[in-house]
This record gives C-alpha cells, structure tokens and sequence, in this order.
C-alpha cells in the first residue's frame, strides 16, 4: 500500500456475489482499484444454469444498491412465480398460481420474480467498468507478504500470473482457494444428486404439467423438479438420495435418458416426460454440499482456528463463507446481500479518503479496515446460519421417506406468499 497509489481490491470470483461487489464500489467514489479474477477464460464459456428467484431484502435490495434494478425488471419475469407440489402419481398435493403480485411500479419491489441466470450475469458485467474482470485467472494461493512494515496480499494464479493486493475478497464459490486463509472448515456432501438437465423447447403437455413457475415431484430418495426459464426452456433436475460415490458405482447413469429413467421405475408417465423430453446431451450431475450448521462465524468460534492479524485483509462471502444445498433458494440472494454489506463496510473504512502518509497511518488504517470485515462476517454469519438451517431442514422434507407430505405441510405453514402491496 503506497501513499502514492489507491488501495487494490482484488475480488476473486465473477460469480454474482463477486461482481455485485464489485458494481457497488465502483459507483462510490472510493480511492482504490477493483479487479475481479475470474477462472473462465471468457463470459461465455459455460451455460450459467437455471432461472433464480429474487428476493425482496436480498437479491433485489442488492441490485437496488447497485443501481440495477430497473436494468433487472426489464428481465424479471413476475408471472413465472407459480409453484406445484406432486407426489410420483401425479396427484397435486399443493398448487400456487403465481403471479404473487402484480408488476410493481418503477423502482418498487414485489414478490420473488425469477430472472435467468445468464441475464442476471449480463446485467452485472455490463455494469462494470472495461476491464474489471480478468478472464482465465484461476486462484491458486494467497499469501500475505510485509512491504514497507504493512501487509499486502500476494495472488498467484494457474496461469503463472501473479498479483498483489491491500484487500482480497473471496467470492469464489463452493471451492474457494481463498477461504483457508479465513476458516478451516470444508463444505460436506448434503446427501444428494442433482442430475441437470435441459429441455430446450417445451412441447405444450410440458408447459402446461410445469405451470407458470416451478414443478416439484417428490417421493421418498427420488425428486423430479422442473423449472421454466426464459423463452420455451425448462430446466429439470432428477434428485437421487444416494450415498457420494453413487455416479462413480453407477457410471452409465448418466450416460442416457433411458438410464436416469430407469431410476424412477414405477412414476407417472407425464411425469417422467420431463426426463425423456431432455436434451440428452444436457445431461450434468452434480454433487450437492453444504456447511455443516451452525457455520464457523465468527471464525474464530467453533472451529478452534485462530485467523493471523497478518490475514486481517482477506473475507469472504456467498457460497465461499456459506455454500448450503438449494432447498432454501436463497444462496444467490444471500451472495448478493453479503456483497451488498461488504461494499458498505468496505466503503465505511475509505471514506473519507485513509491518511496513508506514514507507516504507522498505514496500520492504523489496515486496522480499521480489518475491524470492518470482522463485523461484516459476523452479520453475514448470523444471516447466512438461519438460511443454512432451513436448506438443510427442507432438503430433509423433500427427500424423506414419506415425501412429500412433511414438505407440503412445511410450504404451507408459512401462509400466504408476500404480496405486492
Ligand atoms: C442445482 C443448483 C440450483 C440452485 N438454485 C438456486 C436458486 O434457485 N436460487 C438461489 O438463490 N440459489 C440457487 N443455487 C445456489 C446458487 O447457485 C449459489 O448460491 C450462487 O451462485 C452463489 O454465488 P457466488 O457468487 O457466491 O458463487 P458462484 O456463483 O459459485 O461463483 C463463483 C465464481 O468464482 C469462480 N471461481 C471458482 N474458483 C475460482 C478460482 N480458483 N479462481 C478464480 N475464480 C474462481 C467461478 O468460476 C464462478 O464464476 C443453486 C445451486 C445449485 C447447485
């Protein structure tokens, strides 16, 4: 850190949590540079996935924050807020006709409306200034270093790159190089398969069996759930309750429709039609893991682990701090708060601008910013802990033997979703 030079931000991770953060500080007028490292070579380089709902004190206080809202209503789709709950037959246990509400006035937030992930992306990355981000810089360490009696942060990357930093921010997701230097805990395998798959067109029977929102079909160890996306495109997950190695022991699984079928002998035939309506080369599994609950923040509690003051510098937020299964669909909203709150502690401790004249005004200052982080983690901990439990309960619910009765029973003990008004 040089009295000369503003403060380096490095966010690690072009995700929504880390590009969220990003956009907030560069609308403040704060003395310092933020460069986002992102491992993909390019933004378009992999599909992004599936539709996300926004929350009002969340996803969309964020984007709000961020002076995106408006840019995010122009693809927000309120009318896709529906929501049926099946049983393998077919039977309707419960059925929510969205939309919740009707489209808000400008700047106004209502509902949960879903927006595409690669839309949600776009608007983030337009956002930001030329540059920002740099593609196919994938983290490998992060070590502190003393310059001139003040710490600094040294970034090495894959691609044999490196860079230095006063402040890293780790908001690279489920397996964060960046988190070790933070908390010692790893995230654990939630006991469940998500195979992804695409249906690029829905045929009228599948538009109308996913209704204007999402599909969830549960029944014991085995889930269908259908999502509408943007155009004709549904996205379908078929959930297995399995032991972690179950891909590996079952390798050609995955390897045809008919075969992940055949993990749902005996379901509706409408039903299975999501499943034989994919694309088959759409086929993606992937393992599902979590934060043991209650998570590690403040980080020195629970875990044991002490951070060195030398690591005052580096935090973390969204799935890095707190990855949890999908059941609560909270986890990009929750990246995108904690980017909301991290910005506003990080801009806290710039303005006004830091006296950065001395060595000894340069501890000071890294002290404030520390103190910062420390109280930014311990909210977001709070936060993130109760979202942690309830994912964890509800992916219980949907999953147990006799789902999905307690799911039911559970969706509807919260009432009324929120209304518009
Ligand atoms: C099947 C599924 C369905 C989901 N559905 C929902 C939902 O409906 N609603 C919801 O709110 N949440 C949902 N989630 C959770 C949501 O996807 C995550 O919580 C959210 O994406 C977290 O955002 P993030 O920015 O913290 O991390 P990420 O989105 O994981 O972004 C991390 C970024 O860091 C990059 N990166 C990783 N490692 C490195 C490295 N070493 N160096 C540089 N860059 C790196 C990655 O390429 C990525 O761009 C779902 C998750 C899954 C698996």
């Amino acid at each position: 850190m040089s009295s000369e030079s503003p403060v380096r931000i490095a966010i690690v991770g072009a995700g929504p949590g880390g590009l969220t953060l990003a956009r907030i500080l560069q609308l403040s007028d704060i003395y310092a540079t933020i460069t986002v490292y992102e491992r993909d070579p390019s933004p378009t380089y992999r599909p992004q996935g599936g539709s996300l709902d926004l929350h009002g004190e969340s996803g969309q206080a964020a984007l709000k924050a961020a002076n995106l809202f408006n840019e995010f209503r122009k693809y927000a789709r309120y009318e896709d807020e529906g929501m049926k709950i099946t049983d393998k037959d077919g039977k309707v246990w419960l059925a929510e006709e969205g939309p919740f509400g009707p489209p808000p006035d400008e700047g106004e937030d209502a509902g949960r409306p879903e927006i595409d992930r690669t839309q949600l992306r776009g608007i983030l990355l337009d956002s930001l200034s030329a540059s920002t981000v740099r593609w196919g810089h994938a983290l490998q360490s992060v070590e502190p270093v003393v310059s001139e009696g003040v710490n600094e942060y040294k970034l090495r990357f894959a691609n044999g790159q490196e860079a230095t930093a006063d402040l890293v921010v780790g908001a690279d997701g489920t397996w964060s190089q960046v988190r070790p230097a933070v908390i010692q805990t790893l995230p654990q395998y939630a006991g469940v398969w998500f195979i992804d798959l695409t249906i690029p067109k829905a045929s009228p029977e599948i538009s109308a069996l996913v209704g204007p929102g999402l599909i969830f079909a549960l029944s014991g160890a085995r889930n269908i759930l259908a999502q509408r996306n943007s155009g004709d495109v549904i996205r379908v997950y078929a959930l297995l309750r399995e032991p972690a190695d179950y891909i590996d022991n079952h390798p050609d699984l995955i390897k045809s429709l008919a075969n992940i079928e055949a993990e749902f002998k005996g379901w509706n035939e409408s039903i299975l039609g999501l499943i034989r309506s994919a694309d088959p080369t759409s086929i993606i599994p992937r393992k599902i893991y979590a934060f043991p609950v209650p998570l590690p923040y403040p980080p020195s509690n629970n875990s044991g682990y002490e951070r060195p003051s030398n690591l005052g510098g580096i935090t973390l937020l969204g799935d890095a701090a707190h990855v949890m299964s999908p059941f609560a669909g909270e986890g990009v909203n929750l990246a995108m708060i904690d980017a909301a709150d991290l910005a506003q502690a990080i801009i806290g401790a710039l303005q006004p601008k830091p006296d950065l004249s001395t060595t000894k005004a340069k501890v000071e200052f890294q002290q404030l910013l520390s103190h910062a982080l420390r109280v930014f983690e311990s909210q977001m901990g709070t936060r993130a802990s109760e979202k942690a439990t309830e994912s964890a309960g509800n992916l219980l619910l949907a999953l147990s033997d006799t789902a999905p009765l307690e799911f039911v029973e559970k969706i509807k003990s919260f009432g009324p979703p929120p209304d518009a008004n």
